[in-house]
Parts: structure tokens; sequence; C-alpha cells
């Protein structure tokens, strides 16, 4: 009997902490009996600890018609962990907007898509929903200073775009703190990309933001380096010039002369070694960490555009954020760089900037880096990543 006690208070500790749990994640909770509670959970959730969107959970011995049963036992803990491990770590915004996309949409395109050596042709505007996750990491830089950056990437998973520009335009909208609006269910949203995606684009695309971020530190580093070299330089230049002209004054031979020649050596060697000291001293180490990341839903206006190249053609979408009032730009698929204009590559017709078809350092013949990452085809020479 007491045992039996005993358990039951353990049901309902566990019960309690559930539903707090799933209440602090915005589910809701309604208890039913026998020792049980039905849930209405964010897909999050859903994804953490393996429900469905409306599910009953049981905790007693007697079960609620149709509940699963939550306990110590099987892999609770786990799911529960994989709940509060991303806790602030991941979160979902939905964003409205029923703007219209203003003008002509052929000149926004035009404005913004730059093809250097292909033409395009603007096939339509559609509403359409997207999703974006936008990552933020923070950067330390060590070096005789530390210092930390926060940098945010955002990717549109319909597109494929980093459209840098509309995240930093889309941050007013986020501090709102009215409700989210509910996403409607026909809403045709991208697939979630799968962790190789993701990390594929971050390994191309965050270096050279953070790049951007770190400058003006490794623009100071550089100043201090260089004021301190040339300090080094004209104290020891001026030690060598004062022994080097003692030793001349002195007669070949003379013991006197060997020894301030010998000083001279001693002082080159000395400079050499204060030179290394110093680039140790400046040495940097970057370090990146993932912070989180803001899953955000909303509507925009797709466009979609054919790309002609020789007789070759290919569809592509971009998006007009409605919000951040601008159309996307597209990415280089192989840099995922910004940088204008585009070229378009004989084989696949993917848009690269200049670097992406780049001259083989071999031979000499342009290739694209997204059809032939791994080596030139022509002559097997292997890009120089820079
Ligand atoms: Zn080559
Ligand atoms: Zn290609």
């Amino acid at each position: 009997m007491i045992s039996m006690q005993r358990e039951q208070h353990a049901d309902n500790r566990m019960r309690g902490f559930v539903a707090d749990l799933l209440r602090h994640e915005d589910a809701l909770v309604e208890p039913i009996e026998p020792e049980g509670l039905e849930v209405l959970t964010p897909a999050g959730v859903q994804r953490a600890l393996g429900v469905g969107e409306l599910s009953r959970l049981g905790f007693g011995t007697a079960l609620p018609a149709g509940a699963q049963r939550v306990g110590l036992e099987g892999d609770w803990l786990d799911r529960f962990d994989r709940l509060l491990g991303t806790q602030g770590r991941w979160s979902r915004r939905v964003l409205s907007s029923d703007a219209r996309m203003p003008g002509d949409p052929e000149r926004v395109l035009g404005h913004e898509l730059v093809l250097d050596n292909a033409t395009f042709r603007l096939q339509g505007v559609t509403p359409a929903w997207t999703r974006y996750l936008v990552m933020d990491f923070r950067a330390s830089a060590v070096s005789d200073d530390k210092r930390d950056f926060v940098t945010r990437l955002g990717v549109n998973l319909a597109t494929g775009a980093l459209p840098d520009a509309v995240i930093i335009g889309l941050e007013p909208f986020l501090e709102r703190t009215e409700a989210d609006p509910v996403v409607p269910a026909d809403a045709d949203l991208p697939a979630m990309w799968d962790r190789t995606r993701v990390v594929g684009l971050l390994e191309r695309a965050l270096p050279p933001r953070l790049d951007v971020a770190l400058d003006p530190f490794i623009k100071g580093l550089r100043r201090r380096l260089a004021r301190d070299q040339e300090r080094l330089h004209r104290y020891h230049n001026d030690l060598h010039l004062e022994t080097m002209r003692r030793a001349v004054a002195l007669p070949e031979g003379d013991p006197k002369r060997a020894r301030e020649e010998q000083r001279s050596d001693a002082v080159g060697r000395e400079y050499r070694a204060k030179l290394d000291d110093l680039a140790r001293q400046y040495a940097t180490r970057v370090t990146v960490e993932w912070v989180q990341t803001l899953e955000l839903v909303m509507p925009v206006h797709r466009l979609t555009v054919q790309i002609r190249r020789r007789k070759a053609d290919r569809i592509i979408a971009l998006d007009w954020n409605p919000l951040a009032r601008r159309l996307e730009p597209t990415v280089c698929e192989a840099t995922a760089g910004l940088e204008r204009p585009r070229l378009v590559c004989d084989d696949a017709l993917h848009l690269v900037t200049p670097r992406g078809l780049a001259p083989c350092t071999g031979c000499g013949r342009a290739f694209c880096r997204v059809c032939h990452p791994a080596a030139c085809p022509k002559c097997g020479v292997r890009p120089v990543s820079s």
C-alpha cells in the first residue's frame, strides 16, 4: 500500500513536470483522467518529443483512452533532454504582409539580376510562402587582444538565396510582441534542409562574412604589428649601423674590429628572433560557435525567371520580400558570395561570380567550380581555395 502511494506520487510529479515543460514550450495542456494530459503541441515540440500535434499522454498504471505512456523507463528522458537542449536556441516566428510588389516587376528584376554572358526573361510572379533559417554565430578572435563578434546568416530555404539585406530589413518586425499570425493550411512551405546541406552552405558562406565582420579588428592588429615591426627595425638598424661604423674605422685584422663585426651579426640574429616573437604575439585564432537559429515563415512574391545561354535554358526562382520590400539577390552557387555580376556556366547554367568561373591555374581554361568543384576537368589541377 505504501509503495503504491509512493508510485502514485512519482507519477503525479512526472505529470506536473511534463505539463509545466510543455506549457513553457507554448503547448496547450489539459489534464485528463486517469492521470493523463491531452496536449496540442507546436512543431518544434512534436519533433523533439516524437509526438503528434494533438496527443494524449498517460502517467499512471491506468492510461486514458488512446494515451502513450510516459515514464522514466524507455527513452522519454532522452526526448525531454532534446526538448530542453534546444531551449532558446531554436525559435520559430511567423510574419505576414499583404503588401503588393510596387511598380513593374520586370524593372525590379532587371535592377537586381545582372548577367554578363546570358539573357533572362521574367515568366511570372506568384504569391508564395517561404521559410528562412536565420542563424547567429559568435566568433571570437584571440591574439594579443580578444574580441567577440556576432554574425548572422539567413537562408531562404525555397530559393537558396542568402539575402543579408532582407534579413536586416526584417529585424524591426521580429521585435514586435503581438501574437504571430497563423500559417494558412494550404501554404506550401519549402522542406527543412538536412544537416549536410546546411553545413555545406555554412562552409562556403560563413568565412567571407566572418572576414567582413573581423575586418576592422584585423586592420587594427595589422596597424599595430606594422608599427611594432617598424620600431624593431629602426632600433636594430641603428645598432647595426653603429657597430659597422665602429668596425670599418678599425684596421683589418684588428681583434677589436672582429668583435664589432660579431656584435653586428648578433644584432641581426636578435632582430630576426624579435620579429618571430611579434608574429607569434599577433597570430590570431578565430573560433566560431553557433548560438541560435530562428525559423522564420512568411509570405513572399516569387518571380519565376528563365535564364538563357546559347541554346540552353534554366528556370530559377527569386523571392521579393514584402516586409523588407526588396528582391532577394541570387547567390553565387560556387562561393555563396553576393557580389555582382553573375556569369552563367555553359553546361548547367549555374549562376556564379567571375571567381566561380575563373581560368584554371594549370591550363588557363575557364571552368565552372559548381560543375567541377574538385579539379579542372581538362588538366586535373585543383583550384586554389582563396
Ligand atoms: Zn586546367
Ligand atoms: Zn556549372
